[in-house]
């Protein structure tokens, strides 16, 4: 069979069911207001939560990085890939999240794919074993294809329904009496087609009472939920109760690339030997270790960046509405604006750059049928004039399209 003919049938359905990502390419750095096609956007499609992307002192540091620790190591970790730097960095992000240690990913990605087999695929002195996850069914892509990776001969992979506690609650109370070596739960901190949190004060009585690992992934929770930024945990009062984090350096972090996991010195001690996504793959550049310790040191010292980006979020939410669309409640800077039909939310997606507004749509099969929505997410980087811009953008449109009156 000829692949590029298999290949090309698939992209046409792809065409055909309006699931084709088309890519736009920006004319400008990433920021609150970015240039798409010679022309000026209020940008809402990106993670730049805190505007660390094109932040002056960010970049400056990632310069300082680059004169004095090179380009690259050309090595992983373990050979000649580490320098004084990463290990700064892992003890930096340890003491933000209040965890003992933390190990460097070249993503969170690699960080989730690393994580589970790492421990589920080991005998750890048991012969015969069988060890459970329960995962949110929600839980992001990386998440799924580092379970994938567990041996099914060993590993129960068990979904919950998505932020369901009493869900959660009945298949841990069915598994109680059974013999398992791990008991693990696994969710995402924040769901980014909702944005909506995790019911985490409920998930850790769980993994209290029933002898499970909490794994939390707060891609979307770091820099981003909780009075100082230390994520969703910080937001519901149980930070210093998670047992492993995966978070990411390419959002609110500095939002260019690198991954961690953070929890026990055991645990982080032993995924420096087992996590082969660490073990085979290079050290992060040293630009983007320096440019990531400058993030989180603004992070901690100045305090306006969360705060801003928690009344910007507060003020499109708000107004939002009060043009007349409906969003799903919440108080995270990812705002679904719900219109219904993917057409809709496709033409108005399409209608919003030309008025001056970078926003994408989801639709079925990313979302439920019938849930098409644009997701707005807002930054600290937007001014309030940027969010007005958008704001009247969204009223133009949304009336000449008859979505609101
Ligand atoms: C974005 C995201 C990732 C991937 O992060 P990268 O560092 O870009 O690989 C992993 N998990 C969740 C929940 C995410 O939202």
């Amino acid at each position: 069979m000829n692949v590029n003919e298999l290949v090309t049938a698939e992209l046409a359905r792809l065409e055909e069911s309006k699931t084709f990502k088309y890519e736009t390419a920006l004319q400008s750095a990433q920021g609150g207001v970015v240039k798409v096609g010679g022309k000026e956007a209020v940008m809402l499609a990106s993670n730049n939560y805190l505007g660390m992307s094109n932040h002056p002192a960010v970049k400056r540091a990632a310069l300082d990085g680059l004169k004095k620790y090179g380009y690259g190591l050309a090595s992983v970790r373990f050979l000649t890939g580490t320098q004084t730097i990463h290990l700064e960095l892992e003890k930096q992000i340890s003491k933000f999240l209040k965890t003992e240690d933390t190990i460097l990913f070249s993503s969170s990605f690699a960080a989730n794919v690393a994580f589970f087999a790492a421990l589920t695929n080991e005998k750890l002195g048991f012969e015969n074993y069988r060890d459970v996850i329960y995962s949110d069914r929600l839980n992001h892509a990386s998440i799924i294809d580092g379970q994938r990776l567990c041996r099914p001969e060993s590993t129960d992979k068990k979904i919950y329904n998505h932020c369901d506690v009493a869900d959660l609650e009945r298949q841990l109370e069915e598994d109680k009496t059974k013999a398992y070596r791990i008991r693990m739960i696994a969710t995402d901190g924040v769901f980014s087609m909702e944005g909506d949190l995790a019911p985490l004060p409920k998930i850790v009585e769980l993994a209290r009472n029933y002898s499970a690992l909490l794994f939390v992934d707060d891609a979307h929770g770091i820099g981003v939920c909780g009075k100082t930024g230390r994520g969703t945990a910080e937001h519901h009062r149980v930070l210093g109760s998670i047992d492993v984090y995966s978070g990411t350096l390419g959002k609110a972090i500095g939002g260019a690339a690198g991954g961690f996991l953070s929890g026990s010195v055991e645990l982080i001690s032993y995924m420096r030997q087992k996590a082969r996504p660490y073990i085979f793959s290079n050290s992060l550049p040293p630009a983007i270790v320096c440019a990531t310790m400058e993030a989180f040191r603004l992070l901690n010292t100045d305090k306006s960046i969360v705060r801003r980006l928690h009344e910007n979020t507060a003020y499109f939410r708000k107004e939002i509405q009060a043009l007349g669309f409906k969003i799903l409640e919440g108080i995270h800077p990812i705002v679904p604006v719900m219109l219904g039909e993917a057409a809709i939310a496709q033409e108005m997606s399409t209608q919003l750059l030309k008025a001056g507004v970078y926003i994408k749509g989801l639709w079925y099969p990313v979302v439920p049928k019938g849930e098409a929505r644009l997701r707005a997410q807002i930054s600290a980087a937007h001014t309030r004039k940027d969010l007005d811009r958008a704001l009247e953008a969204f009223e133009k449109v949304g009336k000449k399209m008859k979505i609101i009156s």
